[in-house]
């Protein structure tokens, strides 16, 4: 199993690339308001490199006793720390009441006493203790990272492969060192470590660069969403509606296509306030936010614009289908607002709705036709829907 490599500079780089990366890691934490994870992580290739270095003490003339354990407790340390890193990046605590938690507090008691009762008289036993126990929690960091979700897709599948590909690489020396305890196979111990510090050190280079891509597109989509949607009702803000309106706007301007603006406003809205409370509005707004996605389609965009007025762009609806579904959201506020949680708020809504003709020279423009229409529904008294006419030589 001789690689013809010089194992002292093995080492020496494998040290020197885990400094480096700690030493960014380490960086990131402090340039990223200190962010945990990345703290974790440092901590992470700071102990490879201390495993590493007491290893090595270990193998000189005249090396205390115990030391061989200290080395262990440093190795088996690192890949702890990266599962801790993506905990503390999830918002998970480090050691909840989980099963899997309980998982890691047994594996490590065994690997513990395992490593306390073998370091004394074989190191081979050690090593073996230590590459089990990693390839443990590399499954179950692969486990953990599944249930973050889908998104962000990329960064998470690259740290699952990397992890999957370590984890197999441990469980690999695993059965190596038991096949030679065997007795069986003559184990070629300085080849075996010298493939260990090469896979660690091609992993810990491309884990590395995988963990903060994964935790920078966390905090981006996190980002987008303060950016974009409103705080209360999780719909897109009057910002984000506008760009997403524009979009469908020019969109359906090329293709010729059917878009419909609705405005929805609530109705004595400040009396159900001054009434029952801004809390209680509060609530009413969150209800019919979620009317309106539940009575919507998903492609249809859907934001608070205002204080207690909602806006939606629906897509390829004639008049009639747009019509039913005026009719149907008027209809459910209003059931729905008989009472929200135990107040009997007496809700209801007016809709203004326009639909893009060749009249319209911008989004804005069809924005400001139902708004005339919303005013009409108004003044028509209320929890009814007013549409701008279309006379059919200004249809696109
Ligand atoms: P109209 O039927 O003519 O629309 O009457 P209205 O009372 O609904 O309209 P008006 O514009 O007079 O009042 C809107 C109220 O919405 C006033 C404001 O206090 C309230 N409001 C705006 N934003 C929020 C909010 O985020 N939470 C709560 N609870 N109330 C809000
Ligand atoms: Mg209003
Ligand atoms: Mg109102």
């Amino acid at each position: 199993m001789d690689l013809n490599l010089h194992l002292p500079t093995l080492l020496v780089t494998s040290v020197m690339i885990n400094l480096l990366i700690g030493g960014m890691l380490w960086a990131i934490y402090h340039l990223r308001h200190r962010e945990r994870c990345f703290l974790l992580w440092a901590l992470a290739c700071l102990t490879f490199v201390l495993g590493t270095a007491f290893a090595v003490a270990n193998e000189l003339p005249g090396a205390p006793g115990g030391l061989i354990f200290v080395a262990h407790l440093f190795l088996g340390a690192s890949p702890l720390l990266v599962l801790a890193g993506i905990h503390a990046l999830m918002g998970l605590p480090i050691a909840g009441k989980r099963r899997s938690s309980r998982l890691i507090h047994g594996a490590l008691l065994l690997y513990l006493s395992g490593l306390a009762v073998s370091a004394g008289w074989d190191p081979v036993v050690a090593r073996f203790l230590t590459a089990l126990f990693s390839a443990l929690i590399f499954s179950l960091a692969i486990y953990r990272l599944g249930s973050i979700g889908h998104r962000p897709r990329l960064p998470l599948r690259i740290l699952q492969t990397l992890f999957g590909i370590h984890g197999t690489l441990m469980m690999t020396q695993v059965l190596v060192i038991a096949v030679s305890m065997s007795g069986s196979v003559q184990l070629d111990l300085q080849g075996l470590l010298k493939l260990i510090l090469m896979n660690h050190l091609l992993l810990v280079s491309a884990t590395a660069m995988a963990l903060p891509l994964l935790a920078f597109t966390r905090s981006e989509q996190a980002l987008v969403v303060l950016a974009e949607r409103d705080g209360l009702t999780q719909l897109y803000n009057r910002r984000a509606f506008y760009r997403e309106g524009e979009l469908a706007f020019e969109k359906a301007r090329r293709a010729g296509d059917l878009v419909t603006v609705l405005m929805i406003d609530l109705d004595h809205f400040k009396q159900i306030n001054d009434r029952w409370g801004h809390a209680t509005g509060d609530e009413v707004l969150k209800v019919v936010a979620s009317l309106m996605r539940a009575e919507l389609r998903d492609d249809d965009i859907v934001g608070r614009v205002g204080g207690e007025e909602f806006a939606a762009v629906l897509r390829n609806n004639n008049r009639e289908a747009i019509e039913a579904i005026t009719g149907r959201l008027l209809q459910r506020i209003v059931e729905t607002g008989r009472e929200v949680h135990g107040v009997p708020v007496h809700l209801s809504a007016s809709i203004g709705g326009a639909t893009l003709t060749r009249d319209h020279g911008s989004f804005k423009d069809v924005m400001a036709s139902a708004d005339k229409a919303l005013y009409r529904a108004k003044h028509n008294g209320r929890n009814r829907a007013e549409f701008v006419p279309t006379s059919a030589a200004a249809k696109l």
